[in-house]
């Protein structure tokens, strides 16, 4: 369960995040929207622990979390499988595994690829393959479909609902569409504070 209890959050003197309460139960799907710079990444980092609310309370009883960025973030030198491979435990009998995620979310042909090599939408994808191969309790997705046309996304995110039916997922989306695919609760952010929509 996850809940954040009258959080505030500010970078420096200025605050992205004024009183905001937000509960999630275990093994639900919410999603996040708002506009660019409305502190949908903040929150993540909240919940993640990465950033410490300024005031107010953030528990979170999660075991184990997959934090997808919102920037890839894949190391340039390794390969998408490679890539993969590291949050598994590195071996080169782990190495299968790493590949059956890559095919889940469709890079069957560009695992050893390296990032430089791949377009914006298969590092994306990668990126998913990691954070599910990572194999968290509670997903942290930031806008991981921004990169990928409608139709991938479609199939994707029926993927990732198979996949994560016993897990908590937190999914950050500019995509009403997106957000209704994956989660029974849509949240914004209006106004520095979350609104149900
Ligand atoms: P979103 O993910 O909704 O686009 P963010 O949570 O990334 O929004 O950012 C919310 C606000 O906080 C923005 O105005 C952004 O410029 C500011 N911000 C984000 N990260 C930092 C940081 N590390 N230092 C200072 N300001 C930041
Ligand atoms: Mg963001």
């Amino acid at each position: 369960m996850i809940e954040l209890k009258d959080v505030t959050a500010a970078y420096q003197s200025q605050t992205v995040l004024e009183h905001c309460c937000l509960t999630v139960p275990d093994k639900a799907h919410i999603s996040v929207m708002g506009p660019s710079g409305s502190g949908k990444t903040t929150l993540l980092r909240l919940i993640a622990g990465t950033l410490r609310p300024l005031s107010g309370a953030v528990q979170v009883d999660a075991k184990k979390i997959s934090y997808l960025f919102q920037e890839p973030r894949l190391l340039p030198w390794l390969s998408a499988e490679e890539n993969v491979n590291l949050v598994l435990s590195d071996r080169k009998e782990t190495l299968e595994e790493a590949r059956h995620w890559l095919e889940v979310v469709g890079l069957a042909d560009a695992m050893t690829k390296r990032p430089g090599a791949l377009s914006g939408g298969m590092r994306q994808r990668v990126a998913l393959a990691r954070a599910l191969a990572y194999g968290g309790d509670l997903l942290l997705l930031d806008e991981p479909m921004s990169a990928l046309d409608e139709a991938l996304s479609v199939q994707l995110l029926t993927l990732l609902n198979q996949y994560t039916q016993d897990k908590t997922v937190i999914f950050v989306t500019h995509s009403p569409g997106q957000a209704k695919q994956i989660s029974e609760t849509i949240y914004t952010i209006k106004n520095k504070t979350l609104e149900l929509l």
